[in-house]
């Protein structure tokens, strides 16, 4: 498949992109031994390589995409715009994607949170977030509310302050001196339950040691940060949405901000267009990214109430919220966003995830019985099982044996799980099935 006019082979970009880019996420002398995998172009489900050969993308770019790669209504949209206006700064100017954008998202989420502040990607995000639970705390004379709590296990990316209130020890420990005031509380994760205990009555259980944290420790707190119902990157961890009510409870009675990462789990991940809907509650601060484009350019929001809002309303410039990127509300980026809306709506898409999600749980069924899958979990879009007795090199070894069979999968630590585009079809379905049941006979 010709690229730029020049003759490119699988082998060829392999070793120019090993020479000249430092890839994310990767100890880069692993593909010493491991293969990059090269892109051509991609549609659908899925992802081909510039020998023509096909990848079913089961696990959504790493959870961005969410309506297919090249869709046709995202890309009218993107091309759209691009021939009216493709960025303009969004200090002390505007436009019509980025305002018609937050009109529609503060229709959508819940509760109150009528307040769109941009930024690039999911982590910055984070950072707005934490900045500004801070600084309003700060604005209204709190200034000993300096703490953030996070959940055990818990990720919400990884530039400083968002690693601050990220719990996975391999991407933390190494910058530990560099990071923030965040305490750990325990997760709700129901594998974690005693046996006999149910999920709900775990998530009760770990609300009251919120709450003792809570007691003592409420007014140095500025807020609480949670994954809604799934921490994904923790290891797909799900849990009752009970917790998520007793957050918000706590959260009130102590006066410390909630703050909803919706970042992996927004835009009917979880079977709602937002996680927080599932347990009938709004949070101070809701973080999204990730889905909100589509999957095509990065862009983030955080949105927040009146009540926050009205904290930095002022004559004073200091006492405003003075965060600001470059491409803040990139016009392009929200076309993007503004066309994802238009398809979850018009095509009834969470709605008809139902029918979808039921058909992925009759074809992947079986593996519940797999003598070495444990915890087999399932919330909307999202499945995972634990694979017992896994070897050390379990992770980079599946994704190799995956990809070899065609399916992009791409464990964490020992957990196996998908998260395919809405759009998979039913052929699809039966591949990812008949791949994952493949490589579970394996070792
Ligand atoms: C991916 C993710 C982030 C970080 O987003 P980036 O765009 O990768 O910076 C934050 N929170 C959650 C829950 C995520 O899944």
């Amino acid at each position: 498949m010709p690229w730029l006019g020049a003759p490119v082979d699988n082998r060829e970009m392999l070793e120019r992109s090993l020479r000249a880019v430092w890839h994310p996420c990767t100890q880069m002398k692993h593909h010493e031994l491991l293969p990059l995998v090269p892109v051509a172009s991609a549609r659908g489900a899925w992802l081909v390589d510039f020998e023509g050969n096909r990848i079913l993308d089961a696990i959504s770019s790493w959870w961005v995409n969410l309506l297919g790669h090249g869709n046709p209504r995202i890309n009218e949209a993107i091309v759209g715009q691009l021939r009216i206006l493709e960025h303009v700064m969004l200090a002390g100017f505007t436009h019509e994607p980025v305002v018609r954008l937050s009109e529609r998202l503060a229709a959508l989420a819940p509760g109150n949170l009528g307040h769109c502040f941009y930024g690039s990607d999911g982590a910055s995000a984070i950072e707005i977030a934490l900045k500004m639970s801070f600084h309003a705390w700060r604005n209204a004379g709190r200034t000993q509310k300096t703490a953030f709590i996070a959940l055990e296990n818990s990720y919400h990316g990884e530039t400083l302050g968002a690693l601050s209130v990220t719990d996975v020890p391999l991407f933390r420990d190494t910058y530990a001196p560099l990071l923030g005031n965040c305490v750990r509380v325990p997760s709700p994760d129901a594998r974690r339950a005693e046996p006999g205990e149910s999920a709900r009555d775990f998530s009760r259980r770990c609300a009251r040691r919120l709450e003792s944290h809570l007691e003592k420790h409420a007014h140095e707190t500025a807020a609480l940060i949670v994954e809604p119902l799934v921490q994904c990157a923790g290891g797909m961890a799900m849990y009752d949405a009970e917790y998520l009510r007793a957050a918000r409870e706590l959260c009130n009675r102590f006066e410390v901000h909630l703050i909803a990462d919706e970042i992996a789990v927004g835009f009917g991940r979880t079977g709602t267009l937002f996680a927080c809907e599932q347990a009938g509650i709004a949070p101070d601060f809701l973080c999204l990214s990730k889905g909100l484009s589509g999957g095509y350019l990065p862009l983030s929001v955080v949105m927040s109430s009146d009540r926050v809002y009205e904290a930095f309303y002022d004559d004073r410039l200091a006492r405003g919220f003075l965060h600001s990127h470059s491409y803040t509300g990139n016009p392009l980026a929200c076309s993007a966003a503004l066309a994802v809306l238009d398809i979850l709506e018009d095509e009834c898409t969470i709605e008809r995830n139902h029918g979808l999600a039921g058909r992925i749980n009759a074809a992947t069924g079986a593996l519940r019985d797999h003598p070495r899958v444990a915890h087999f979990r399932n919330q909307g879009m999202i499945w995972a099982f634990d694979v017992r007795d896994a070897q050390p090199d379990f992770a980079q070894d599946f994704f190799a044996r995956a990809i070899a069979a065609g399916v992009l999968l791409r464990p964490l630590g020992n957990t196996v799980y998908w998260m395919p585009p809405y759009v998979i079809g039913d052929a699809e379905i039966e591949l990812l099935a008949r791949t994952l049941e493949m490589l579970m006979q394996g070792k």
